[in-house]
């Protein structure tokens, strides 16, 4: 397995194609993402896949990425510290103990919650129904032919949409927690922190709620297990846009422009 080095890494960095920070507030959804050219995270991934895809045991870690990035970042940290003179050794331990209650504080908050609730809950159905949805639409294709097929797509895609909502939607809310309660709201970095996580949270919530609307007209039957998670992702929706309405007019850097 090939690593990429710190300058190769820089190099990478220095491509004026990139918008900093598009990939901190967007869906991470790569395969769908228009604006892949202009950023920094999917220019190194394809960088390193590029290096790496005559090496046999390329496929063998799934974390090699994530590993040489982790090298990467902590050698710059390094320099940084030297050329500053500032001391990295002790700080190890007030840190973690520290984002370990952080991290809870985050955790418990009502909007947190209602994340991992929705997770959860979308989690038991799709594992409790994921047969049942299947042998019907099998059924449908086999009665109503090609004119099934496209109402079937949309099903498909509205699926796909669900599952990788639910999953961002949690951790993006505990994020967006995360700094709400543990940073100071007057910095400007807090900010872009606080209402761009929320700024995905939010279009997470939409996106998945369309999404479980083409579910039910699909399967009216399963209305009473459909509606209490549209229950659940409006009001994290109203959450959002009461308690923090700035998140609506927020722009993310090459998002919302
Ligand atoms: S901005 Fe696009 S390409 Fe970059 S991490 Fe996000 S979804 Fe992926």
């Amino acid at each position: 397995m090939k690593k990429l080095s710190k300058d190769d890494f820089l190099n990478l960095r220095r491509n004026p194609e990139i918008i900093p920070g598009i990939h901190n507030y967007c869906d991470r959804w790569c395969e769908k993402c228009p604006k892949t050219s202009h950023c920094s995270v999917f220019i190194t991934e394809e960088a390193f896949n590029e290096i790496n895809s005559k090496e046999p045991d390329a496929s063998e870690n799934p974390f090699a990425l994530m590993e040489n990035m982790f090298e990467i970042t902590q050698s710059l940290i390094e320099d940084m510290a030297e050329k500053h003179v500032f001391d990295l050794s002790g700080i190890t331990e007030d840190v973690s103990v520290q984002a370990e209650n952080e991290f809870e504080q985050a955790r418990n908050h009502p909007l947190s919650r209602k994340g991992n609730d929705y997770f959860k809950a979308v989690d038991v159905l799709l594992k409790g129904n994921g047969n049942y949805f299947a042998e019907t639409a099998e059924r449908q294709l086999m009665i109503f032919g090609e004119r099934e097929e496209s109402k079937l797509l949309t099903l498909k895609e509205s699926f796909e949409t669900i599952r990788w909502y639910c999953t961002l939607l949690a951790a993006k809310l505990h994020r967006a927690m995360g700094t709400y309660l543990d940073d100071d709201i007057d910095e400007e970095f807090t900010r872009d922190e606080l209402f761009g996580t929320l700024k995905v949270s939010f279009i997470a919530t939409q996106r998945s709620m369309v999404a479980w609307a083409k579910v039910l007209e699909y399967f009216p039957d399963k209305e009473d297990t459909i509606l209490p998670l549209l229950v659940t992702l409006e009001q994290i929706y109203k959450t959002i846009i009461i308690t923090f309405p700035q998140t609506i007019t927020y722009k993310r850097p090459g998002l919302d422009d």
